[in-house]
């Protein structure tokens, strides 16, 4: 059994009013380079296809050419001007399963074509909910917050899959994500059942949700071109029994841009949470400094006063991957290990500093100083340093 009935990249495109997000880009631009070599190893004529849903946004196709596409499938209907899960779903399953949208990507394969081989969504608060329930109504498996992609042949034994036989699974998408707060690479395969005694079935597209900032996309080229191809979803009166109407879009709580010096705190408040937030407070406020955080104080792992949770413990000031890419001239990471997740998130910044008792910690791998030490005796000595050193500059 092979997977020829599934054909291309699937590849759904985020966009808030008609402004491109840029996690679309990245999702394009990495399967474009994904594909650059698939065409080359295995066919020529297998697409990067984006889907692309709204109202008024045929305009953004070009766009979307000049990024990667080979092929933008637009449904642009008025019904689908809000974000609603359930009309999307349908309309995303209703493209994914469409011989004649097959048939205008490339003739070669409408025939046995049955759906996408491959698709991609945003792991942020729209993809992660949509992906799901598309997966489920097209009834394949997804793996979500992934931040590396790879596309092989695998020979693969595995005793339900296979029933322990070596069977080789070829052009496999390998779906990397980071587990075990941040270190260890799990790889997540989307495997067909080929175990003769229990049963055969496939399964396909193999879908994924993607980390915004996990991909680079590629520089437009108005070179390259590609097929726009309409698509009129069937959307019916029972859809549309929920109705936007009004929506309002949230201004970041938190301003890190305006910042030239950034101080976050992570797991290593432990021994007195609230004490340890305010010396940390009056410390960035010495600096000027803004205040970050790593993902897991956002969870409410400690119980602070509702003022200091309600300031501090929030996803707005999280920083790494889930959270906010900052650079600033000066990041002080107090109490944080430095998993791959947040550093992705800082590791721009100009000057790192870290303040941590275990100089085995990851985060020496990435500071420029590292300050050996509990932060609740490391900060006082510096806050006294820094007011003689800013009195000096005021004298
Ligand atoms: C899909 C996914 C996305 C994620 N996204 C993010 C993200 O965006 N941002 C993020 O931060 N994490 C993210 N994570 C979580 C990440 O993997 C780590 O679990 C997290 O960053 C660890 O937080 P931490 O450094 O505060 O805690 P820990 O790893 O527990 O580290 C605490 C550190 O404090 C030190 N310490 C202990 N006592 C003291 C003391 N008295 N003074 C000073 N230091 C002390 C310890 O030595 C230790 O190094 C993500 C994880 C997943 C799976």
């Amino acid at each position: 059994m092979t997977k020829e009935h599934y054909r291309h990249v699937y590849v759904v495109i985020e966009h808030i009013d008609g402004e491109l997000l840029p996690v679309s880009f990245e999702m394009l631009g990495e399967a474009r380079r994904l594909f650059d070599d698939f065409n080359r190893r295995y066919d020529l004529n297998e697409k990067v296809v984006a889907v692309i849903l709204g109202h008024n946004i045929k305009n953004l196709s070009e766009t979307l050419i000049e990024h990667g596409a080979d092929a933008v499938v637009v449904a642009d209907h008025q019904d689908l001007k809000d974000l609603i899960n359930t009309i999307h779903t349908k309309v995303i399953s209703q493209i994914s399963l469409s011989k004649e949208i097959a048939e205008k990507i490339e003739p070669n394969y409408s025939q046995e074509f049955k759906k996408p081989r491959y698709m991609f969504f945003a792991a942020d608060s729209i993809g992660r909910h949509l992906s799901s329930t598309v997966l489920a109504d097209l009834d394949s498996g997804l793996a979500s917050d992934v931040n590396k992609l790879v596309i092989s042949d695998l020979d693969i034994s595995h005793f339900v899959k296979t029933g322990g036989k070596r069977i080789m699974y070829k052009k496999t998408l390998e779906m990397y994500r980071v587990d075990f707060s941040g270190f260890l690479w799990t790889t997540i395969l989307c495997l067909d059942n080929r175990n003769e005694k229990l049963s055969i079935r496939e399964y396909s597209p193999q879908s994924c949700n993607v980390i915004p900032g996990a991909f680079k996309p590629l520089k437009p080229d108005s070179k390259r071109s590609g097929v726009v191809i309409d698509f009129q979803p069937k959307v019916s009166d029972d859809d549309l029994k929920i109705k936007v109407l009004s929506q309002k879009f949230v201004e970041d709580k938190v301003d890190f841009d305006s910042y030239n010096t950034v101080v976050s705190f992570g797991r290593g408040i432990h021994e007195a949470p609230e004490k340890n937030i305010k010396l940390i407070e009056e410390f960035a406020k010495q600096l000027g400094a803004q205040i970050g955080i790593s993902l897991p104080i956002s969870k409410s792992v400690f119980s602070a006063s509702p003022t200091i949770s309600s300031t501090y413990m929030i996803p707005a000031r999280v920083i790494g991957t889930s959270g906010k890419e900052i650079s600033p001239m000066l990041y002080v990471a107090i109490g944080i290990s430095g998993a791959m997740q947040h550093v992705s998130g800082m590791e721009e910044s100009g000057f790192i500093i870290a303040i941590n008792p275990d100089e085995n910690a990851p985060i020496k791998n990435v500071c420029d100083i590292f300050l050996k030490g509990r932060l609740e005796e490391v900060i006082p000595l510096l806050m006294e340093e820094l007011k003689i050193q800013q009195q000096v500059v005021q004298a």
